[in-house]
């Protein structure tokens, strides 16, 4: 379908831990459409991070496909996926990667220095999405300064900033109000 953002058919995903396998994932079938909000619902340790990792290209499914905006992720090369992925798709893990040693207003313009937006512009569009996300006055404070739900936003707004097709958000109320 045109409108798919997302997809993935017949993922299954097995653990090889010493001789035993962890079966984790068995045949998942899924379509995110522009415009869908999912959940993805289920007890602790029954394959929603596996799941949301092999949707964004961090790891590989031990069979079955991922598909992002029509594009097989399987029949592209590893440069090829990074930027598709790079590109299309947003993350918010359950624990925040912000960098430590920069500000709010640094780390969301990040990704947007990484694609070679000049600096001026980065920071106008970081710091828009920040205000949008209540930030507006935290702009110059380092994640140890902002408090847990805050440094949740700020990793919110940091995968929003490049208006990626798809954001994939692992446990995202984690602190949050
Ligand atoms: P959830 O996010 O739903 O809590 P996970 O996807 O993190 O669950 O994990 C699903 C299952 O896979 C768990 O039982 C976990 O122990 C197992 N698992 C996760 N990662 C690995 C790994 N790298 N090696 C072996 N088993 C793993
Ligand atoms: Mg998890």
């Amino acid at each position: 379908m045109s409108d798919t953002v997302l997809g993935c058919t017949k993922l299954a995903k097995i653990y090889q831990q010493g001789a035993v396998e962890v079966k984790v994932l068995a045949g998942v079938d899924l379509e995110v459409r522009a415009g869908d909000l999912v959940s993805i619902v289920g007890a602790s340790g029954s394959g929603k991070s596996t799941l949301l990792h092999l949707l964004g290209g961090l790891d590989s499914a031990t069979s079955g496909a991922v598909s992002i905006l029509g594009q097989a992720m399987q029949s592209l090369t590893e440069a090829a996926r990074g930027r598709l992925r790079n590109e299309s798709l947003g993350f918010v893990y359950q624990f925040h990667h912000l960098l430590m040693e920069f500000t709010a207003l640094e780390n969301v313009a990040m990704p947007l220095l990484i694609r070679r937006m000049p600096a001026a512009e980065a920071q106008s569009r970081a710091a828009a999405i920040l205000e949008e996300v209540g930030l507006g006055s935290r702009l110059a404070h380092t994640p140890a300064e902002l408090s847990g739900g805050e440094r949740q936003r700020a990793a919110l707004a940091q995968a929003l900033v490049t208006r990626p097709a798809c954001v994939l958000a692992d446990a995202p109320p984690g602190n949050l109000d």
